[in-house]
């Protein structure tokens, strides 16, 4: 059916290259510099509770960005009381919406400074994720249709978007109508608690968008209650399969689970490539984000011809990225989230070290949770056990007549999530993008960052059920199954 779309554009963003832009940026974030913000419960109808614990910021360095009181039973068990679903008029639902990403962007400053201090993200990387949260909230409040709403939805989220996929999740099923339970990551609840009482502040009721920060046991509280109609989740694969499991126990069949979860994303360079084009794109999609995206790079498969030179060239890129810092501009890779995960990738990178597979490595800093960029040797993706969630690039060559296999083994992964290929083959181009198995594929470029409306993000096998977020199929399955959609 015809659904209503306002135009809409997507965010501009901020230059980075702009010198006044720069100095609005540090003016806008300077009052932040040592703010300590605050994290609570928020139940419809109580006032927060005192926070009492630290939140640590990766960096290691300057005051805890701030301090956060988790929920308990009793505040989930009042959360779920006071949960109703939000059955304003469409419109004054469109509004409010677009009206808190109009909030977002006017206090950018603050956002940034939360979001390197709380999440360890660098400003090119805090640009991005204001700018994705709100095209999320501006492509589903023009999406957004008088379909009945599903009604009560659970939306656990990441911390690597701890604002964008935060958003993205609850803006849709806010848009959609119903009310939400939103349980962030536990290593992001101060962003997560900004982010909602902005959404209280543009309009949306308190009953229909309630905070409970917390761990593993409020999230298992928020699947297992047979008065959720559905779930967005964003995570890893093995904990969207508990939540399954949970949601089947006690929830009615049927009841949707929207997972986003992990990859092992592939990249193929062939020996037609342009090379200074395809490294660029590896750095990114290897580095950018601490390598913290499901997105990123994790296995690069590079044609042999080639293989000795690109490599040279890969590595003299690599050398050329600063660690540090995220709160400096010039700073390209900052910390990983917490000491577990350095902890986990550093054993990775150690036992490569002992097997001679270390390519190459950065220095480390001296504080926080960091881990240097880093290439380890792999004979294919089926060395790689797991995902590496970090700045480590695993690299493996191919020759000319063992491309089909490559794509085969790419594919027993079983996830399918990102996939890149850099090659001036056209015909290439057709046969590896037709027999890859992945949710995004991009050629000739970098395989992070899609865009809200025109890459609409997700994958399939391993990686998700799907829909795609920011694309059109997303909105509908936080609406009631069976029901005929009409204009709006
Ligand atoms: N949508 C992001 C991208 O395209 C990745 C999301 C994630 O890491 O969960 O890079």
């Amino acid at each position: 059916p015809e659904i209503f779309r306002p135009l809409r554009a997507n965010a501009r963003g901020f230059d980075l290259t702009h010198t006044p832009t720069l100095t609005a940026l540090e003016t806008a974030r300077a009052p932040f510099a040592t703010h300590v913000w605050e994290a609570a419960p928020l139940i419809a109808g109580t006032s927060a509770p005192a926070p009492a614990q630290d939140v640590t910021s990766p960096t290691g360095l300057g005051a805890a960005p701030g301090i956060v009181r988790n929920a308990t039973p009793a505040d989930v068990a009042a959360a779920l009381d006071a949960a109703t679903p939000w059955d304003a008029p469409l419109d004054e639902r469109r509004k409010a919406l677009l009206r808190a990403a109009d909030i977002y962007e006017d206090r950018f400053g603050e956002i940034f400074a939360l979001l390197t201090r709380e999440a360890g993200k660098g400003q090119p990387d805090c640009v991005a994720e204001l700018r994705e949260g709100v095209d999320f909230l501006r492509y589903y409040a023009a999406q957004a249709t008088n379909t009945p709403a599903a009604g009560i939805f659970t939306c656990i989220s990441p911390w690597n978007f701890p604002f964008a996929i935060f958003l993205g999740q609850i803006s849709a099923a806010l848009a959609a109508g119903n009310a939400v339970l939103a349980k962030p990551a536990e290593q992001t609840p101060l962003i997560a608690h900004l982010a909602i009482s902005i959404l209280h502040e543009a309009g949306v009721p308190t009953e229909a968008v309630q905070l409970l920060p917390g761990g593993g046991d409020v999230g298992a509280a928020l699947t297992s209650d047979p008065r959720i109609n559905g779930v967005a989740f964003t995570g890893s694969t093995a904990t969207a399969l508990r939540i399954r499991m949970a949601m089947a126990e006690s929830c009615a069949p049927g009841t949707p689970l929207i997972a986003e979860t992990g990859g092992l994303n592939a990249m193929i360079v062939d020996s037609t490539a342009l090379p200074e084009q395809a490294v660029q794109a590896i750095v990114e999609s290897a580095f950018q984000s601490a390598g913290q995206r499901c997105s990123a790079l994790r296995c690069l498969y590079v044609q042999e011809d080639i293989a000795q030179p690109f490599e040279e060239m890969l590595i003299g890129a690599m050398e050329a990225l600063n660690i540090g810092d995220p709160w400096h501009l010039s700073t390209d890779v900052g910390p990983v989230i917490d000491e577990d995960a350095r902890a986990g990738i550093a054993a990775h990178i150690a036992t490569a070290r002992s097997e001679n597979r270390l390519v190459a490595e950065l220095a480390t800093p001296d504080h926080g949770t960091y881990i240097a960029p880093t290439i380890l040797r792999v004979k294919g993706i089926e060395d790689l056990k797991r995902e590496i969630f970090g700045p480590v690039l695993h690299i493996a060559t191919f020759k000319s007549h063992e491309l089909d296999d490559v794509i085969d083994a790419i594919n027993a992964t079983g996830y399918g999530l990102t996939f890149g290929l850099h090659t001036r083959i056209d015909d290439r181009v057709q046969h590896v993008s037709e027999r890859i198995e992945a949710g995004n594929i991009y050629i000739n470029r970098n395989q992070i960052g899609a865009i809200v409306g025109s890459q609409p993000f997700g994958g399939e096998g391993l990686s998700g059920t799907g829909p795609k977020a920011g694309g059109p199929n997303y909105l509908p399955r936080f609406s009631a199954p069976d029901t005929m959609s009409a204009p709006a």
